[in-house]
């Protein structure tokens, strides 16, 4: 496995594949757990080569503190890719990436970036989409792994790709979790033992949700999702939406020929976790 810290001697490095092999590529901020890993494996199957980047991005946290809390495992990191024959990893430091310059380009996601995330973490789609953008242009992969975890990052990332023409397929990959349901997450281990045990109320939430979809109105899954987490001391709510897939706008009424998801952001003490799931 190769290790890289500059843009130079990785490029100097891929220039040396040979054309007509595939690489895959997994961007990542590190602290891999297995939702990542199972990105990793995919994309092993799938590709000649795979390269990962461990990169903590600074322009996609509106909030300093949680950038510094961000959690920084990487010499683990490193293990756990070598188990997995990963081929290449991308470690720079921001300064290599954005050249003395770190803030985010601007764009128009045709209103995606507004809503949810983008509505509660102000910027933070720019941050993705100059880093995205930046990483694809150094490595130029063929195909490039998102997780559903973060469904709208993914809305947003193939609407970049489509916008620029960049010569990228996205693979969007389903995901990961613990045993009782918790998407796994970076941030999972900054949760004490008492919001540990709570988190699991977002996942199952989000399943009877799913059922009562079928056959009440928007409205009521939303007071029904409200109630739920408001009986619990642990957890707060930040927001709840029910949303058609391709535009990610909010509804109160069902369209038959739409797909929906529920999106979900949720306080643990200062932690904050979001999960997502399809509901048709
Ligand atoms: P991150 O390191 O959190 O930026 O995540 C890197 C990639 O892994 C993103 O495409 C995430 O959507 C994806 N990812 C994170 N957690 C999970 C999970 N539990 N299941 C599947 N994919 C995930």
């Amino acid at each position: 496995m190769k290790v890289f810290k500059t843009v130079s001697s990785l490029q100097n490095y891929l220039t040396k594949i040979d054309k007509n092999k595939t690489l895959g590529f997994i961007p990542t901020m590190g602290a891999l757990h297995d939702g990542h890993i199972s990105i990793v494996k995919r994309a092993k199957k799938e590709n000649d080569f795979i390269i990962v980047s461990i990169f903590v991005n600074p322009t996609q946290f509106d909030k300093q503190q949680d950038l510094k809390n961000y959690p920084n495992k990487l010499e683990h990191d490193l293990e756990l890719l070598k188990v997995e024959n990963c081929d290449i990893v991308f470690t720079p430091v921001a300064n290599e990436i954005y050249t003395n310059n770190i803030k985010p380009d601007s764009f128009d996601f045709d209103g995606l970036d507004k809503v949810m995330e983008g509505a509660f973490r102000k910027g933070h789609f720019d941050g993705v989409g100059t880093i995205v953008k930046k990483l694809f242009e150094i490595i130029k992969p063929n195909t490039a792994y998102f997780g559903e975890k973060d469904f709208q990052q993914l809305q947003i990332i193939k609407k970049m790709v489509a916008r620029y023409n960049l010569p990228v397929q996205i693979v969007p990959c389903v995901i990961y979790r613990e045993e009782d349901g918790l998407a796994m997450s970076s941030r999972n281990t900054h949760l004490t033992d008492d919001q540990r045990k709570s988190a699991p109320l977002i996942y199952q939430t989000l399943l009877k949700c799913k059922e009562l979809f079928l056959e009440k109105e928007i409205d009521i899954v939303k007071k029904f999702v409200k109630n739920e987490l408001e009986n619990n001391k642990i957890l707060k709510l930040e927001y709840f939406e029910i949303a058609d897939t391709e535009y990610l706008i909010s509804n109160s009424f069902k369209n038959k020929n739409k797909k929906y998801r529920a999106f979900i952001a949720v306080f643990a003490g200062t932690v904050r976790l979001i999960d997502n799931i399809a509901l048709n």
